[in-house]
């Protein structure tokens, strides 16, 4: 049976994909077609109880899912009270919670007679899991990715083509996620009828965050139904990493009801707010249009939306989900940036106390125990979204770790 549960309280986006203000769909015509097919699509399949089981079969055979509720018992003796617990999406399929959103989409386009996906991708991450589901379930796969990011990437672009994914080089503007986007969103609208978008985080037009956050809405379900066995009531506090949104928003989702849980997410402060250098979007963005959607993002003196700057690939993205952007205006949610050096202390913390060594997007929510813990009560009980394996960054990070 599947464990995709609607809350009862809380019920955004609205129909036409508003969280509050957030949201919405801001796309040139030749899009509205094929964004309403696949509206219309995905609306009837998340009410189709067949494809909800058939979709959570899927993620118990080929992600283990459930993914376990971690008692992180070195981690919290170190703080000395409360009671850590880890989601380990780090150990999904192809180490990151990225595959939940893919294997949904992926079986929402065979339900729709699509043969081809595609997708874009930057660090590669989202690139490999299409690819993987692609190879999974016999689907020609193509994914964009910009000509820079082929060069930085090479591990995941050999990954890529030996799962026989057709990985297409980018080769205007910046050459990188951004035109990536637009190639990608090119390439669909003119070749609809077969192929289907495979979008990797909650941005982008409606409905979109909707199906994103729906599909990682399992992660949240799961830990609800876990800690309530476990400890016989709800956490205090769920943390989270965010880049586009989406493994907070599928943690978060199914807490939002439930207000005596504090939802916390955990941006990329880079260098500093106060520098040119970070991804903090929620915390120091402005309110723009960009990607189809509404919602804050980093924008120049001249308002301008400018670029982000992370030590993490993941979460390096200039903007932020419109339901994170609504939550945080609603007062249902906090987020907080962490920055470069703060991420790179967590991804030692927790690889010497417990023996995980987290990818350096998850090290941003883990790192903000050190502020929490102090303040924490004895039996306060913390979730953190463990969003991927840290592998990816070991080479790359060990000369900082200190
Ligand atoms: C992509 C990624 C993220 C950031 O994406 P969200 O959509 O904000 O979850 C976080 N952690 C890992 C491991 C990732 O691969």
């Amino acid at each position: 049976m599947h464990k995709y549960k609607r809350n009862e309280k809380y019920s955004l986006p609205t129909s036409d994909g508003f969280f509050g203000e957030f949201g919405g769909r801001f796309t040139p015509p030749e899009m509205e077609d094929v964004l309403n097919q696949l509206e219309r699509d995905f609306n009837q399949a998340f009410n189709d109880e067949e494809f909800l089981n058939k979709v959570y079969k899927t993620l118990q055979e080929v992600s283990n899912r459930p993914s376990p509720l971690y008692f992180a018992k070195k981690l919290t003796e170190y703080y000395g009270k409360g009671k850590i617990y880890l989601k380990r999406e780090d150990l999904n399929y192809t180490g990151s919670h990225k595959i939940n959103n893919v294997i949904g989409q992926a079986l929402l386009a065979q339900r729709t007679g699509k043969k081809h996906l595609i997708a874009e991708t930057g660090a590669g991450q989202h690139g490999v899991a299409t690819a993987t589901v692609a190879a999974y379930l016999g689907m020609k796969c193509t994914i964009f990715m910009g000509a820079e990011d082929i060069e930085r990437q090479k591990l995941n672009v050999d990954r890529m083509r030996l799962l026989g994914a057709d990985v297409r080089s980018v080769e205007f503007g910046t050459k990188t996620l951004k035109e990536a986007v637009d190639a990608a969103i090119d390439y669909w609208v003119k070749n609809a009828n077969d192929t289907f978008y495979v979008l990797g985080s909650t941005v982008g037009p409606h409905p979109y965050p909707l199906m994103v956050r729906s599909f990682q809405a399992i992660i949240g379900q799961e830990a609800k139904e876990q800690i309530l066995a476990l400890e016989g009531k709800l956490p205090n506090y769920v943390l989270a990493c965010v880049g586009g949104g989406s493994n907070s928003s599928g943690i978060f989702y199914n807490f939002i009801d439930d207000e005596n849980v504090k939802l916390i997410g955990l941006e990329a402060g880079g260098k500093g707010v106060d520098t040119e250098f970070h991804g903090a979007s929620l915390t120091m963005g402005k309110k723009v249009i960009l990607h189809g959607m509404r919602q804050y993002a980093l924008v120049d003196k001249n308002g301008e939306v400018c670029e982000s700057y992370s030590i993490s690939a993941g979460i390096d993205y200039p903007g932020s989900g419109p339901e994170l952007c609504y939550l945080k205006d609603a007062g249902r949610a906090e987020f907080y940036p962490i920055t470069d050096k703060e991420a790179v202390a967590a991804f030692k913390r927790l690889s010497h106390t417990e023996g995980i060594v987290p990818a350096i997007e998850s090290a941003h929510a883990v790192a903000y125990l050190e502020k929490l813990m102090p303040n924490t009560e004895k039996d306060d009980i913390v979730i953190v979204s463990l969003s991927g394996r840290g592998d990816k960054d070991c080479e790359r990070l060990i000369e900082q770790v200190e």
